[in-house]
């Protein structure tokens, strides 16, 4: 028996695994992981794969880097965990400082304030409840939330209340929040004019609603999970406008779009645009550490200030017992100075137009039904639908060395950030090689 076979057998008879069907699991042949350096994983046989997700999204300079590690490691000599709740630590505050610096500028408020959660779903639930409360302090209660069609925010039950995604949300539909749903400027079921369908159906939602929603939340320019679906950054435009003509936030929640995926530090830099409420995780420790964050407007976190005279105390109520863990803080540091020298996000914008040109054989395939990309944010959609094509192509591909995992029949491809043009090469030939295969 190979060790992955004897690891699977134990793994199957004491382990759930996450979105998993586990009665296909193990027939799956699922890669047991043992090490990883750089793009790399190699698994308990030896073998290696390249990483073509970054590990879920979340890998901006690779496996196993030094300084990354060193900066966990010195962290972990000095200060293990604090909490944040009465007491702070340095590694929080300056990433704090570091995060508003590299806050995203443009049309809409300043984001001055960080606030920490430990997964992007936590992070998402805080901001749902930060747009709440704002209104209750600025006003009058406002219940209700704007989302998109196909939208994915996280698996917490708030963050499911704003999700849109059949698969993963209609089972938990009678348990959630009330959310106005409005039609996704990338949903292709939607044609050309998608964007302007978008735009008129959020116009008439917040001309019908708008005193009674406290958020409109969006994934900026491209939702991951529904399967890499693009947007037109008009419809952001048209957001912020619309959130500010109605006094509700506007929340963008960028915990995959964000940390350079998509060849911008933010994806809101697309458009211009700036949030009231910006969520961001996966990439934020570099995929080292579980850590998220809520950047906030000035104008949001002065609203829970007290004031004399105030009937409740105005406090967020609201923080997990590992909020802002020092060492989640100090990979986060290190990540986004290492990020700086090397200037990876105009790395990550230029792997992305690399990856855009030798997909284009790809897209041209039969099978094939497109290929749409932001950045190092690549959905390949194949065909024929619901016949778990888009697997059937990731375990081809895992054959020929890269290791990938689809979302329904979209093929995503997501590489670290710093991927080397050798390593690209051969991310799209495997690709290629598997779809032929498995499209035969
Ligand atoms: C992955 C994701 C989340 C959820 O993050 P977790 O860390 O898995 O909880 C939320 N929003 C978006 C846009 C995501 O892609």
């Amino acid at each position: 028996m190979s060790a992955s076979a004897s690891w699977i057998a134990r793994d199957a008879a004491a382990v759930w695994h996450p979105f998993t069907q586990h009665a296909t699991w193990t027939g799956d042949d699922p890669t047991v992981v043992d090490r990883a350096e750089g793009p790399w994983l190699w698994d308990v046989d030896g073998r290696r794969y390249l990483d073509g997700v970054s590990s879920l999204w979340t890998t901006t300079l690779g496996h196993g880097h030094p300084e990354v590690n060193a900066a966990i490691a010195a962290q972990l000599a000095k200060l293990d965990h604090s909490t944040f709740l009465g007491t702070t630590h340095t590694p929080g505050i300056e990433l704090s400082e570091a995060l508003v610096a590299l806050a995203p500028r443009g049309d809409g408020p300043e984001l001055t304030k960080v606030f920490y959660a430990g997964d992007g779903s936590s992070a998402v639930e805080a901001a749902l409840k930060i747009a709440y409360q704002y209104s209750t302090q600025t006003g009058r209660a406002r219940p209700k939330f704007v989302r998109l069609d196909h939208a994915y925010h996280g698996d917490t039950l708030g963050a499911v209340a704003v999700g849109g995604h059949e698969l993963f949300h209609e089972a938990y539909r009678p348990l959630l929040l009330e959310t106005i749903g409005v039609a996704s400027p990338g949903d292709r079921a939607n044609g050309a004019d998608r964007c302007a369908r978008a735009v008129a159906d959020l116009t008439a939602t917040m001309d019908a609603h708008g005193d009674q929603v406290c958020a409109i939340i969006v994934e900026p320019m491209m939702q991951g999970a529904a399967g890499m679906l693009d947007h037109d950054a008009h419809f952001l435009r048209t957001a912020r406008a619309l959130a500010d003509a109605h006094g509700a936030l506007l929340i963008f929640d960028e915990v995959a779009t964000g940390i350079g995926r998509t060849g911008r530090m933010w994806a809101a830099e697309h458009a211009g645009v700036v949030p009231d409420l910006l969520t961001c995780g996966k990439g934020i420790t570099g995929g080292y550490l579980p850590l998220s964050a809520v950047l906030a407007a000035e104008h949001v976190f002065a609203a829970f200030l007290s004031r004399p005279g105030d009937t409740s105390p105005r406090t967020f109520f609201h923080g997990h017992t590992y909020t802002a863990n020092p060492l989640c803080c100090a990979a986060a540091l290190a990540n986004l100075r290492v990020m700086g020298e090397q200037d990876v996000v105009a790395r990550a914008a230029r792997l992305g137009d690399r990856l855009g040109k030798l997909l284009e054989p790809v897209a041209a395939k039969d099978g094939v039904v497109e290929v749409r990309r932001l950045g190092t944010m690549i959905g390949v959609e194949v065909a024929p639908a619901g016949d778990r094509t888009g697997f059937r192509v990731c375990q081809a591909a895992r054959a020929h060395g890269v290791w990938l995992r689809p979302l329904g029949d979209t093929v995503v491809v997501m590489p670290p950030l710093t991927l080397g043009d050798d390593e690209a090469d051969l991310l799209a030939d495997a690709l290629d090689a598997a779809i032929d295969e498995v499209l035969a």
